[in-house]
C-alpha cells in the first residue's frame, strides 16, 4: 500500500502523523511511505531521519495526498485539504465529526474511508488512541497551574513545591480517569497535597492503592467538592461522561469561595469544560481571570509538547495502522471489533451511530 503523511496545516499544530519508527514498521511490512517535506520539523524530526528508514520525501501536500492509498495524520482534514481527498482513500486520523458538520459533509461527498482515532474502542470500553493525549494533558495540567501561580501572571505567588519551613500547594483534581491520574502523579511528585475526586468508587479504591501518601482520593459530592475547592491553589478539571458535554461542577458562585490568584486548569474544555465560567483559549492566549481566579482552558494542550505527543500517539496508532495497511480496511475491521468502532465513514456512508445522530444522517 502507498501510505502518505502530509504536514499538518492547523494553526499552531506541530504534531506529525508518522514518526521514523512507524515509517520503519510500514516499510518493513512491504509498504511505500511518502512524507511531505518538513512534515516532522515541528516535532524535531528531520527529513533525513525519515529517509534513513526508507521513506520518500515529496515537496508538496498535493503530491502526498495524490499518491497515497492511506493517509496518516493527526488533526481532521481542514477546508484547504478537502479537495485533496480522493474517492476510496483511507484517512486515519482524529476527525471529531460530531463537532463539525462541514467536515462530515465534505468527507461524505468525497467518498473517503474515515478511520477515526477517537472512536477506536477496545472491548473494555477504553479508547486507546485518545489515552496518550489525556496522559500528556494530565501531566501538563499541573505544570501549567504551577506556572500561572506565579505573581507576574496574577497568581497567588505560591511556589507549588514549598520550601523548608513553608508548606507546598494544595492541588484539587476533579475526575480520577487518565487525565486526573496523570495530573495527580505530577502534583504528588512536586510534593503537593493532592485531593482527587471521582464518583466511581472502584476508581477511588484503585487510586488509593496506586497513589503515594500525599494523594487523597475522595468521593465527589457537594460537600467534599466545595471543601476541596476552598483549599485549592491549583484545580484541575478532568471529568468525562463519554459522548456527553462535561457536567458544570464548578459554578460561578464557587469562585468567590476559592483563593484569589488560584488557578483552574479546565482540561475538560474540549467537552465544554466542567466550570461554568470556562471558555476555550489558545496557546497564544491561554489564560483569563474571573472573580480573581485564573482560568487556563486550552483545548489542544498536547500540541504544545508536540515531540512527546507525536511519539506517544505513534506508539498506539501503529498498532492499529499496520493491520489496516497489511490487510486492507475491510478485512482488518472484520477481524478487529476495536478497529470497526473506529470506522466512521465508508465511501460516502456514515458508519458511526453518534455521527449520524449528530447531523440527522442515515446510518
Ligand atoms: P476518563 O474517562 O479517563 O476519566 C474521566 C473520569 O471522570 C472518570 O474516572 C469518571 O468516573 C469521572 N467523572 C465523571 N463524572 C464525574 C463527576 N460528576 N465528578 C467527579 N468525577 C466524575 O477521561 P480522561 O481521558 O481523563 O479525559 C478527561 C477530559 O479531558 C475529557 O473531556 C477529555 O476529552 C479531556 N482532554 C482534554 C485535552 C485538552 O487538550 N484540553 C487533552 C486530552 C483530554
Amino acid at each position: 500500500m502507498k501510505i502518505g503523511c502530509p504536514k499538518e496545516v492547523k494553526n499552531h499544530e506541530y504534531r506529525v502523523g508518522l514518526i521514523p519508527a512507524a515509517v520503519h514498521a510500514y516499510v518493513a511490512a512491504g509498504h511505500e511511505v511518502f512524507i511531505q517535506k518538513g512534515a516532522g520539523l515541528g516535532s524535531g524530526i528531520t527529513d533525513d531521519e525519515y529517509v534513513a528508514v526508507g521513506a520518500k520525501i515529496l515537496d508538496t501536500a498535493d503530491e502526498v495526498w495524490n499518491v497515497a492509498d492511506m493517509i496518516v495524520k493527526v488533526k481532521e482534514p481542514l477546508p484547504e485539504e478537502y479537495d485533496r481527498m480522493k474517492e476510496g482513500q483511507l484517512i486515519y486520523t482524529y476527525f471529531h465529526f460530531a463537532a463539525d458538520e462541514e467536515l462530515t459533509k465534505a468527507c461524505m461527498e468525497k467518498k473517503i474511508i474515515a478511520l477515526a482515532y477517537e472512536t477506536v474502542t477496545e472491548a473494555n470500553g477504553s479508547l486507546p488512541l485518545l489515552k496518550p493525549m489525556s496522559e500528556i494533558a494530565g501531566r501538563m495540567s499541573v505544570l501549567m497551574g504551577a506556572y500561572y501561580l506565579a505573581k507576574p501572571y496574577g497568581g497567588e505567588g505560591l511556589l507549588p513545591t514549598g520550601v523548608p519551613g513553608v508548606a507546598p500547594a494544595n492541588v484539587t483534581i476533579i475526575g480520577g480517569g487518565t487525565v486526573g491520574t496523570n495530573a495527580a502523579k505530577v502534583a504528588a511528585g512536586l510534593g503537593c497535597k493532592v485531593t482527587i475526586l471521582d464518583i466511581n468508587p472502584d476508581r477511588l479504591e484503585y487510586l488509593e492503592t496506586i497513589m503515594p501518601a500525599n494523594v487523597f482520593p475522595v468521593y465527589s459530592d457537594k460537600v467534599n467538592l466545595e471543601k476541596a475547592l476552598q483549599e485549592a491553589d491549583i484545580t484541575v478539571g478532568a471529568v468525562l461522561i463519554p459522548g456527553a458535554k462535561a457536567p458544570k461542577l464548578i459554578k460561578k458562585d464557587h469562585l468567590k469561595m476559592m483563593k484569589p490568584g488560584s488557578v483552574i486548569v479546565d482540561v475538560a474544555i474540549d467537552q465544554g469544560g466542567c466550570t461554568e465560567t470556562s471558555k476555550a483559549t489558545t496557546h497564544s492566549d491561554p489564560i483569563y481571570v474571573v472573580d480573581g481566579v485564573i482560568h487556563y482552558c486550552v483545548a489542544n494542550m498536547p500540541g504544545a509538547y508536540a515531540r512527546t505527543a507525536s511519539f506517544a500517539l505513534n506508539n498506539y496508532t501503529i498498532r492499529y495502522g499496520l493491520p489496516l495497511a497489511n490487510k486492507g480496511v475491510e478485512a482488518a475491521c472484520k477481524e478487529s471489533p476495536a478497529l470497526l468502532k473506529g470506522l466512521n465513514m465508508y465511501k460516502g456512508k456514515v458508519t458511526c451511530k453518534a455521527v449520524a445522530e449528530a447531523w440527522g444522517l442515515p446510518y
